[in-house]
């Protein structure tokens, strides 16, 4: 049976004879399905399509891996070494040897995870990869689990898989969108993984938070709100987005606060 991929997503569903009717990940609100309908795609043909792993050390400890040409949402990983093992973060639609390889050197995999479910690409191909290594999914997210496996493992509110290395459910785009904290980061000042819980946005100077990023649906200030209260406890300097050139090299948690107060200041504005 065949592991089919959602073309728009990069999403991997379950195991199946022929390609599933609808990725109810696209058909929901948030994401978005093509004009000529669903489309669905595997490993296999993606490479043969000529698709390939990239990876690039971004600091100390931290690498990005990539897929070029780029596929689905187009996010990169983030994988983050630790002396007591590694995340992998966001990972695409796509991985090949090259990338296990690559992963392999560095130290492999103690756990799998995303921000969200936009961006749980192929994570169970990592997983087996790596001999069964947990996929952390926030239980609120349950339901967009496409591809089931005993390997996937549910948390909520915190949790830390590696020492140094949190997750935290903030809420906002998903339930359960979560970020990383990764205390050691950005020379020990700390840096924010964030995808699209937090996302860094065209200028790199600020955030935004969307209920639907391709679709334009706000949030409401309860929500915002609740993301900044859920970070609040981390210090951070940096803040790595979902993509190669979203990121917030320095000064991110006044830019985070700044960019809140903006969408807040927004919300308040009536014009009678
Ligand atoms: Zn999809
Ligand atoms: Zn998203």
């Amino acid at each position: 049976m065949t592991a089919w991929i959602c073309a728009t997503c990069g999403v991997q569903h379950v195991d199946t004879p022929g390609p599933p009717r609808t990725c109810p990940i696209c058909a929901d609100e948030r994401q978005w399905v093509p004009r000529d309908g669903q489309r669905w795609t595997t490993l296999e043909e993606l490479a043969a399509a000529g698709h390939r792993t990239v990876s690039r050390e971004l600091e100390p400890n931290l690498v990005g891996i990539g897929v070029e040409p780029s596929f689905g949402i187009g996010q990169r990983a983030l994988l983050v070494r630790t002396p007591a093992g590694n995340l992998l973060w966001d990972p695409p639609g796509f991985l090949d040897d090259a990338a296990i390889a690559r992963v392999r050197e560095l130290g492999g995999l103690a756990a799998v995870a995303a921000s969200h479910p936009h961006f749980y690409g192929v994570q169970v191909e990592w997983s087996h990869a790596f001999g069964g290594a947990p996929v952390l999914v926030p239980e609120a997210d349950r339901e967009w689990v496409m591809r089931p496996d005993p390997a996937v493992t549910f948390w909520a509110g915190t949790y830390s898989p590696l020492p140094g290395v949190t997750l935290v459910q903030c809420g906002g785009h998903f339930d359960g969108s979560a970020v990383v904290h990764w205390r050691d980061g950005a020379d020990g000042r700390g840096a924010l993984f964030t995808g699209d819980t937090i996302t860094v946005v065209a200028d790199r100077h600020h955030v935004s938070f969307m209920r639907s990023y391709p679709n334009l649906i706000p949030l409401p200030a309860e929500e915002i709100e609740r993301i900044l209260a859920a970070v609040a406890p981390y210090a951070y300097d940096r803040v790595y987005g979902g993509w190669w050139d979203r990121v917030i090299e320095d000064g991110a948690e006044r830019a985070v606060r700044r960019s809140a107060d903006r969408y807040l200041a927004w919300l308040r504005v009536h014009r009678p």
